[in-house]
C-alpha cells in the first residue's frame, strides 16, 4: 500500500509510520511540525527508500490537493490534530481550526482525489478519533461503538465534530472511509506533556509529581505499538463506513499508574527516597472525565485483533525508554508550554 499518514512526526503518527515502513508500505508523512512534532520520532525509517516526508499544514486546501496529485496514496490516515485537552482549555481556536476545519479540508481535498481517480473501491480515508468524544463513564459499563457522543472538552467536542464530518462524507459523497475511537496511548516518543512522560521526568530531576485532583481517574492506557498495528489492520480490513473502538484493556486510576511508574522507577534508577514520596495532588482540570472504558469486543470478534502489552510491562519498556534516550526529551524540555501547568485558564 501507498499510504498518506498525516501527523506522521507525533507521537502515535510516527509509531504508525515506523511499523508501516517495516511492513513494507511506502509512507509519504505530511505534519505542519507544530510544537508537538519531532522528526527524530522517524529518524530510523528517514532513509528509506519508501519513506517520504512533505512539510504541509492540512488547513491549507491547496497544499494538500497538491500532495495528493503528486503522490496518489492508496489510503489515508488522518492522525494530525491538536491533541492535549489542557491546551485546549487554554485555547481552544486552534483545535476547532486544525482538528475540524482541518480534517475538513483533507476529506475535500481526498473527495476530489477519489473522484479523479475513477473512485476505486480500493481507496480508504481512515480517521484516528479518541474515546473522549463518548464523554465520561461511571464505576462501571464500557464505551461501544453505538454509545451516543457527549464530549465534554473543547479537544473532545473538536474531535467529535471531524468524526461527524468524516461520517457524513461517506454517507453523502460515498467516500470509503472507516474510523478509529481509542483509549489513552503510552509508549516511547510520547511528547513531555503527558502524563506518563511528565511523571517520569520529574521523578528523574527530583520535582514534585503532580496528580491532577484525587487520581481516581480512570483511564484504560494503551501501548503505542499495539495501537499502531490495529490502526494498520483497520485501514487494510475494516469494513467501509464502519467505526472499530481499541482499547489496550488496562484500566487502571491515574494514581495507581503513578505509583506502578515510581515502583519500576525505584527498581531501575533507585534514589535516596522512594519516588511516591514526591506525589503531589493538585487543582483538578475543568471538566474532568472521571473513567474512560473501552469494549474491544467488535475490533477482536471482526478483525481477530488484541492489544498483546499489559500495563505492568508497557510501562517498564516505556521507562527504560526514556532512560536509554535522554537526549531525545532533554530537547524538548524547551518547546514552548512544556514544564507548565496548562489548561486552568476556564
Ligand atoms: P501528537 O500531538 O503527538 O501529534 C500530532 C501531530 O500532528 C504532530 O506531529 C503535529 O505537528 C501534527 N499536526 C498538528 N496540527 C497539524 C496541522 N494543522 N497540519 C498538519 N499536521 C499537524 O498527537 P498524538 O498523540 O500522536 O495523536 C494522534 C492522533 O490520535 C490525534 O488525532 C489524536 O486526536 C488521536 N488520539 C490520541 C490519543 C493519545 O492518547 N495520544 C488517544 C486517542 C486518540
Amino acid at each position: 500500500m501507498k499510504i498518506l499518514v498525516t501527523g506522521g512526526a507525533g507521537f502515535i503518527g510516527s509509531a504508525v509510520v515506523r511499523r508501516a515502513i517495516r511492513d513494507g508500505h511506502q509512507v509519504v508523512n505530511l505534519d505542519a511540525l507544530t510544537y508537538a512534532a519531532c522528526l527524530e520520532n522517524v529518524a530510523e525509517v528517514a532513509n528509506d527508500p519508501n519513506y517520504n516526508f512533505l512539510k504541509a499544514d492540512i488547513r491549507d486546501r491547496p497544499a494538500l490537493d497538491q500532495a495528493l496529485a503528486d503522490h496518489a496514496p492508496d489510503v489515508i490516515m488522518h492522525l494530525a490534530a491538536e491533541s492535549h485537552v489542557d491546551r485546549s482549555i487554554d485555547g481552544p481556536g486552534a483545535f476547532v481550526e486544525t482538528n475540524v476545519t482541518g480534517t475538513y479540508n483533507l476529506l475535500e481535498a481526498a473527495r476530489v482525489y477519489w473522484d479523479r481517480q475513477g473512485r476505486p473501491d480500493s481507496f480508504r480515508f481512515h480517521h484516528i478519533s479518541t474515546d473522549e468524544v463518548y464523554g465520561s463513564l461511571g464505576p462501571i459499563g464500557q464505551f461501544t461503538e453505538e454509545t451516543p457522543y457527549d464530549p465534554r472538552s473543547p479537544y473532545s467536542a473538536s474531535k467529535a465534530a471531524s468524526d461527524h464530518l468524516v461520517r457524513a462524507w461517506g454517507e453523502t459523497y460515498g467516500l470509503p472511509v472507516v474510523l478509529t475511537n481509542c483509549s489513552n496511548n503510552y509508549g516511547p516518543y510520547h511528547f513531555p506533556e503527558k502524563l506518563i512522560p511528565v511523571i517520569i521526568l520529574n521523578a528523574l530531576a527530583g520535582k514534585p509529581l503532580p496528580i491532577y485532583g484525587d487520581g481516581s481517574n480512570v483511564r484504560d492506557w494503551l501501548f503505542v505499538e499495539d495501537h499502531a498495528e490495529a490502526l494498520l489492520l483497520v485501514a487494510q480490513k475494516g469494513e467501509l463506513g464502519r467505526s472499530y473502538n481499541i482499547g489496550g484493556e488496562n484500566e487502571c486510576s491515574n494514581l495507581q499508574l503513578v505509583q506502578m511508574l515510581c515502583g519500576i522507577l525505584d527498581r531501575l534508577r533507585p534514589g535516596a527516597e522512594p519516588y511516591a514520596d514526591l506525589i503531589t495532588f493538585v487543582t483538578d482540570r475543568p471538566g474532568h472525565d472521571a473513567r474512560y472504558a473501552i469494549d474491544p469486543t467488535r475490533i477482536r470478534d471482526e478483525l481477530g485483533w488484541r492489544p498483546s502489552v499489559s500495563v505492568e510491562e508497557g510501562l517498564e519498556r516505556t521507562v527504560r525508554w526514556y532512560l536509554d534516550n535522554e537526549s531525545w526529551w532533554q530537547a524538548l524540555q524547551n518547546r514552548e508550554g512544556v514544564g507548565e501547568r496548562l489548561g486552568t485558564k476556564a
